[in-house]
């Protein structure tokens, strides 16, 4: 059974919609913390990330799509300083006792799958 189908809807909506429907209750991009994670579960002090495969560079085939030939040094640099700052982020979370889960774009193809780990990752409701 696909919970959520729609090619449009942006990736963070659908695991907004993924985990309401799940029946968990969360915060959205709280700024006091670092990163303004996506989803916040401030009693369960899990928080999740929904990164896009390009901007965030993730190494799948959406993540790899060729960069726009207009300055091509500027988006290199841009990915790979999102990519630095997102590995920071999760460091500085985990010292303050936050645990952080990232899902990315190109996984919502088997969002069953992806609530699946959300599951786990945030234990029972
Ligand atoms: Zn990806």
């Amino acid at each position: 059974m696909r919970a959520i189908r729609s090619l449009d809807m942006k990736p963070e909506i659908m695991v907004r919609k993924l985990v309401y429907s799940a029946g968990y209750r969360f915060r959205l991009h709280k700024r006091e913390l670092p990163g303004t994670p996506d989803l916040v579960f401030p009693s369960r002090k899990r928080v999740i990330f929904v990164h896009g495969c390009f901007w965030h560079g993730h190494r799948c085939r959406r993540g790899g799509r060729k960069l726009p030939k207009t300055n091509k040094d500027y988006w290199r640099r841009k990915i790979v300083g999102n990519r630095a700052r997102d590995v920071k982020v999760i460091d500085t979370l985990a010292h303050r006792g936050w645990r952080a889960i990232v899902v990315w774009e190109c996984e919502l193809r088997d969002d069953m799958a992806v609530l699946q780990r959300l599951r786990r990752f945030l234990g029972p409701r």
